[in-house]
């Protein structure tokens, strides 16, 4: 009828103000979703996929606590791997003290039921989501700690199921990442890496006018040592090598295994003098390290290494890479065990 409303009866405007609040949250969880996949799809590498995706969810779920754990045991036993509690960002070395079993508790059912567990008694509650890639669980993400003060809801429920899925990808596509960029022997980068790093680093030296330098390393007689000890030891000797290099190395240095029983270093904002330096400390724990296969007899091996600092002569990551390989050379035929620096 025209100039006049029908009034709406009390009930129409609940189920009004109900759907309104229903679809504010729901384009709160889609724009939470989003900055979610954003932050953790930029990065391959595992470490940094996982510190983003602690560091985004506890921003946009506004939660004090939130962990990823692996299964360990046959799920008996859940390992923290990377926690965000309050400001604090804590790896897995840190989080012993956190190891959980899997029996009986929330972790262990949403790893076996494939579902998100929700979990009153904790605190403002917790949410207990299966990271599913591929159909299989490879984890928990728990969600602790509301600062609201509120709890979570059957309706976070397929919101955080989605999630899970989200974050599981970008977790088992970092995992595929690391697999295919490590040597399975030595756990040090495969080749191609280093050809990929080299030439990121060439171009930034040259962009920037920073130093960056390589190390070349070749283990002396190594033939000769298979012969004597057999390959196994050898094998032995070349992961007990790649663990030098990786605990006498900063976070930002490269290890490589360049090709068998040859590695390489790449030494990001360091020049040639620091350089050298390095590669003497090098040859010196080489030769003072007590390398041991089977028996608790040490075993002495040595390290020739050939070092080369980026300059404007060399024209690509190739030229510098033979440089080194050049002076590699010149230490093998000035008697080995020795350090000789590239000359441009
Ligand atoms: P030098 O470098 O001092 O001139 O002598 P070398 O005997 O080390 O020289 P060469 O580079 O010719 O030989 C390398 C040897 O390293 C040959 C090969 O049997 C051994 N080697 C390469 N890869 C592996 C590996 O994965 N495991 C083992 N055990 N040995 C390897
Ligand atoms: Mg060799
Ligand atoms: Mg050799």
């Amino acid at each position: 009828m025209p100039g006049k409303t029908r009034k709406a009866p009390q009930g129409d405007y609940e189920s009004l103000y109900r759907g309104y609040m229903a679809l504010t949250r729901k384009m709160e969880q889609l724009s939470a979703l989003r900055e979610i996949g954003l932050a953790i799809s930029g990065s391959l590498d595992l470490d940094e996929t996982l510190a983003a995706i602690v560091n985004v969810v506890q921003g946009a779920l506004d939660v004090r606590r939130v962990t990823i754990y692996t299964p360990e045991k046959e799920r008996e036993l859940f390992r923290p791997v990377i926690a965000k509690y309050g400001e604090d960002l804590i790896m897995r070395d840190r989080l012993n003290e956190e190891i959980l079993p899997g029996r009986g508790t929330p972790l262990g059912e949403a790893m076996a039921t494939c579902n998100v567990v929700l979990c009153q008694s904790h605190g403002n509650g917790a949410a207990y989501v299966p990271l599913i890639a591929k159909n299989e669980p490879l984890g928990v993400l728990s969600i602790e700690d509301r600062r609201d003060g509120a709890a979570f809801s059957a309706d976070d429920v397929s919101f955080f199921q989605q999630l899970g899925a989200q974050i599981a990808i970008a977790i088992h596509n970092a995992q595929l990442y690391a697999m295919a960029v490590t040597d399975g022997l030595t756990g040090l980068y495969v080749r191609r890496y280093f050809d990929l790093r080299m030439q990121e680093e060439f171009a930034l030296a040259r962009r920037y006018r920073r130093p960056f330098s390589m190390l070349l390393f070749d283990i002396d007689h190594f033939k000769r040592f298979n012969d004597t000890h057999g390959h196994q030891v050898g094998d032995m000797v070349l992961r007990q090598f790649a663990e030098i290099l990786r605990r006498n190395t900063r976070q930002s240095d490269v290890c490589c295994r360049y090709g068998g029983e040859e590695m390489a270093v790449i030494l990001p904002e360091t020049g040639l003098d620091e350089a050298a330096r390095i590669a003497g400390k090098f040859c010196a724990l080489v030769r003072d390290y007590p390398f041991h296969g089977d028996g608790n007899q040490a075993l002495s091996v040595t390290t020739s290494i050939g070092v080369a600092a980026y300059c404007t002569a060399y024209e690509s990551p190739g030229t510098m890479v033979r440089a080194a390989d050049e002076a590699l050379y010149r230490a093998k035929e000035n008697g080995r065990n020795r350090v000789e620096l590239a000359v441009d």
